[in-house]
């Protein structure tokens, strides 16, 4: 049984006018999607781990990772991964954590 983990959560997706894809040739058919990973324990999700993306070709289907994007499908998709924000959900684990924290606290001092 899997306890913790990561999950990608998906943010935003937009079509690039300007690119053109690496594999087919075709201007404006790239579609730039960012993702926002999460640690998760008992799949309450506690941090967010970091964003990572990708882009498909509407036209020849050819994924592109971050890693393997030419610089300037990089560049635009380094200016969608800016512009999307993560759901706030993704703390929720932490905010607990900080509440338990803040109450184990008060509770030493008011028994001490
Ligand atoms: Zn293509």
């Amino acid at each position: 049984m899997i306890i913790y983990g990561s999950k990608s959560v998906h943010l935003k997706s937009e079509r690039s006018e300007m690119s053109v894809c690496p594999n087919c040739g075709t201007q404006g058919s790239l579609v730039l999607s960012v993702y926002r990973r999460h640690a998760h324990i008992f799949w309450i999700p506690l941090f967010p781990i970091g964003k990572k993306g990708l882009s498909q070709c509407q036209h020849c289907k050819n994924v592109l990772y971050t890693k393997e994007m030419p610089t300037p499908i990089r560049k635009e998709f380094n200016i969608l991964k800016n512009k999307a924000k993560g759901p706030l959900w993704q703390f929720v684990g932490l905010a607990i954590l900080l509440v338990a924290i803040v109450w184990a606290a008060l509770s030493v001092k008011l028994q001490g």
